[in-house]
């Protein structure tokens, strides 16, 4: 009875993904959740995950998001429910800088719709930004904002309709290969399985001890505010947006205001700096965000979003999983062809969670993918 042919470790982003795209192939799977179906505590609360095409990390993620695009669409359908929120993405920095080329790149070679905004056009379009003189304006109309905790509670609903089973509230304690299969201990029993795949997160350090040194767990801290005049930050007033800003590191980026009733909770104006943020872990995270944290945060923001804060509503952290290159891990485990992980998502992992999912699927169930996942190996980096 405690035998699955599959079994996934962690049912967040990535998990509820691979428990879907599996229960839709007719496979008997098992997701084990430490928390809740959707928590705070990992890296997937807070409503509202940038999703966009035009690729500034890396071009060869481009075909992976045609694919994670056509297969939120798919979700939708599947549930007659909306999760992609397509608001358009303002991109904004110096010609020379990381984001303006990498996006100008990505679309060149893959044709994805991005505009060249004039500085006139700011001002009329876009009248909520303030942007240094010699900032390039780009804009991406098909990028937006999906709802991660709607998105993993669909995957999981979904799949639970079609004869997976999901047991929340039981952490996973260890794994061990025996023999063909693999034992799963987890804080209520032990279980068997053929295929094991590890989507634990910020927690995957506790399951890959050789891939440790490459998995570096940091704080980061989001901010909802209420803006000067509320109204011109409205969802369909105001798009997502995402700035190189060349006096920090990083890039700072936002989302418009969206209401409760749909949501979730906090209304308000999210933003925040995607930039590797304190060294921690998932188990010993301080979740105490300072004042000076949210000036500086605030601070940086209103140079660019001169209107954003009124006043501070409230304040979250989260946890990014960074890998030295800041590209994901999707791959078999090193030397272990059963075992199957999708780790290191470095903080811009979750609008793949529906093409993850499909991978994952695909590895556990055929032993390799079409889709180009080569440069995510888990064999890339020196221990
Ligand atoms: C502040 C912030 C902003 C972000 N913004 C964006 C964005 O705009 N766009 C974007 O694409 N991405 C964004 N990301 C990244 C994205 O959210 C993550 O890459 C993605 O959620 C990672 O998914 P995951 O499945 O690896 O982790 P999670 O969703 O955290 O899932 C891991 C799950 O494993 C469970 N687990 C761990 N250990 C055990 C165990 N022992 N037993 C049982 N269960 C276990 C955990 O409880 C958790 O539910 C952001 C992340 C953060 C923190």
């Amino acid at each position: 009875m405690n035998h699955f042919p599959v079994i996934v470790l962690g049912v967040g982003s990535m998990g509820s993904a691979a428990c879907y795209y599996l229960a839709k192939k007719g496979i008997k799977v098992l997701g084990l959740e430490q928390f809740t179906l959707t928590h705070e505590l990992g890296s997937h609360a807070g409503q509202s995950r940038i999703i966009r095409k035009a690729y500034f990390e890396h071009s060869d993620y481009v075909p992976l998001l045609e694919r994670a695009y056509q297969n939120w669409k798919a979700l939708e359908t599947a549930c007659n429910n909306q999760f992609y929120f397509p608001t358009g993405l303002l991109y904004a920095g110096k010609p020379e800088s990381i984001l303006i080329k990498g996006v100008i790149e990505s679309s060149e070679l893959y044709g994805v719709e991005v505009s060249r905004i004039s500085k006139a056009e700011v001002k009329s379009r876009f009248q909520q930004f303030a942007l240094p003189d010699d900032y390039e304006v780009l804009f991406e109309p098909d990028a937006g904002f999906l709802t991660p905790e709607r998105c993993i509670r669909a995957f999981a609903e979904q799949a639970l309709n079609l004869g997976a089973s999901i047991h929340t509230h039981e952490k996973v304690v260890s794994w061990k290969q025996e023999g063909d299969r693999i034992s799963v201990t987890s804080d209520t029993q032990t279980y068997s399985c053929n295929k094991l795949i590890i989507t634990a997160g910020a927690w995957a350090n506790d399951f890959l001890p050789g891939l440790a040194n490459n998995l570096h767990v940091t704080r980061q801290v989001l901010v909802w505010t209420t803006p000067r005049q509320p109204a011109q930050f409205q969802l369909n007033k105001f798009p997502c947006w995402l700035i190189d800003d060349h006096e920090h590191a990083g890039m700072y980026y936002g989302f418009p205001m969206l209401d409760e009733t749909t949501f979730g909770k906090p209304a308000g104006l999210k933003s925040a700096h995607h930039y590797p943020g304190k060294s921690t872990t998932a188990n010993q995270v301080n979740r105490e965000v300072t004042s000076m944290e949210v000036d500086e945060l605030t601070k940086a923001i209103t140079r660019f979003v001169p209107e954003s804060c009124e006043s501070v509503k409230q304040t979250k952290t989260c946890l990014y999983t960074n890998t030295p290159d800041e590209n994901f891990i999707i791959d078999f485990l090193p030397n272990q062809q059963d075992v199957i992980i999708a780790c290191g998502f470095s903080g811009h992992g979750f609008k793949f969670a529906s093409v993850v999912g499909e991978v994952l699927c695909d590895l556990a169930t055929e032993g390799r993918t079409t889709q180009p996942i080569g440069f995510l190996s888990a064999t890339r980096f020196k221990n």
